[in-house]
């Protein structure tokens, strides 16, 4: 019940494929969070959560709290973060209001960090508390955080076509990235350069 396929994880980074679940078909935007299940997906897809996981806690979940209010303050979130993202890329500043949002969403802890004794000494393990889907916000809103704090802001880019509105953090040796993908932009722009090349030739 949880279709994963839809997603686009080239971000290379959780806030990034975050911001990527609005993506763009036939230069229309087009929304992957159209329900609950989808953003349980979601979680499933960047191994947020497990798949065991996401079925017992849909149904939970769906019994304790209001989906669809649930829903629209996630996208509420997305679309801050998209704002965000454009905002980086563009080289312009950072509002008093993006941080505020990204600062409520760090308020409401994820989870504890428990110590274990291990055969060795002792270990530290971070359980994720899952009473609320508020919760996974967080690790998105963490990611954000510490994508400000320590990424390189040149190499937050999004892809080159026209028609595309994903992002992706370029990790690239030369970081000189262009596309989401290969596959879904890369290619057309090839082709379309390689016969725009094929018809002039034809024309001189
Ligand atoms: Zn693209």
């Amino acid at each position: 019940m949880f279709e994963t396929e839809k997603f686009s994880l080239v971000g290379n980074n959780l806030f990034l494929d975050f911001v990527n679940t609005e993506k763009a078909r036939d230069g229309q935007p087009f929304e992957t969070l159209e329900s609950f299940a989808d953003f349980v997906a979601w979680t499933v897809a960047v191994d947020l959560i497990t798949r065991e996981q996401a079925a017992d806690l849909f149904e939970k979940w769906s019994g304790q709290i209001s989906t669809v209010k649930f829903l629209q303050e996630t996208i509420n979130f997305r679309n801050d973060l998209r704002n965000l993202a454009e905002n980086i890329s563009g080289k312009v500043e950072i509002s008093e209001k993006t941080i505020d949002s990204i600062n409520e969403r760090l308020k409401k802890q994820s989870g504890f960090t428990v110590l274990e004794k291990v055969e060795n000494g002792f270990e530290k393990l971070f359980r994720f508390d899952l009473s609320d889907p508020l919760k996974l916000l967080h690790p998105i809103a963490e990611a954000v955080a510490d994508f400000l704090c320590y990424a390189n802001f040149d190499f937050l880019r999004k892809c080159e076509s026209a028609a595309c509105v994903l992002f992706f953090y370029d990790t690239t040796k030369n970081h000189k990235r262009r596309w989401c993908s290969m596959k879904a932009c890369g290619n057309q722009a090839k082709a379309a350069a390689f016969y725009k090349r094929k018809k002039q030739a034809a024309e001189n």
